[in-house]
């Protein structure tokens, strides 16, 4: 265990990701339930090198045009698109709008479906 430091982590070499899922709710699971089912995607990303640009219009130099939305496997294709190998980032950390009580469930429930570790 390492002792605390007082000092902010880095951020440099992190793609910052934040996703947020529309379902619909067609799909009857019980007389009470229907089934969210995620039908869109959508996120945006920065990272450091997006702080030292005056147009976030223009595509960043390094994570590039910085809003995606995905449609046709919107869990699979998030996760897909998250794992893309990015020579400019250690790591990306993705927050979901709201990871609590909804969009982390789908992630969840395909990584237990595809047995990631
Ligand atoms: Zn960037």
């Amino acid at each position: 265990m390492q002792p605390l430091k007082n000092e902010l982590p880095s951020a440099d070499n992190v793609l910052f990701v934040f996703y947020n899922f529309e379902t619909t709710q067609d799909t009857k699971i019980s007389e009470t339930a229907k089934l969210h089912v995620p039908i869109l995607v959508c996120l945006q990303e920065f990272c450091t090198a997006c702080e030292m640009r005056d147009d976030y219009e223009q595509d960043c130099e390094c994570c590039g045009k910085g809003r995606h939305s995905f449609f046709e496997d919107p869990v699979g294709d998030l996760l897909s698109y998250l794992c893309e190998p990015r020579p400019w980032y250690k790591k990306v950390e993705a927050t979901a709008h709201n990871a609590k009580a909804f969009d982390a469930q789908f992630i969840l429930n395909r990584a237990i479906f595809l047995k990631l570790t």
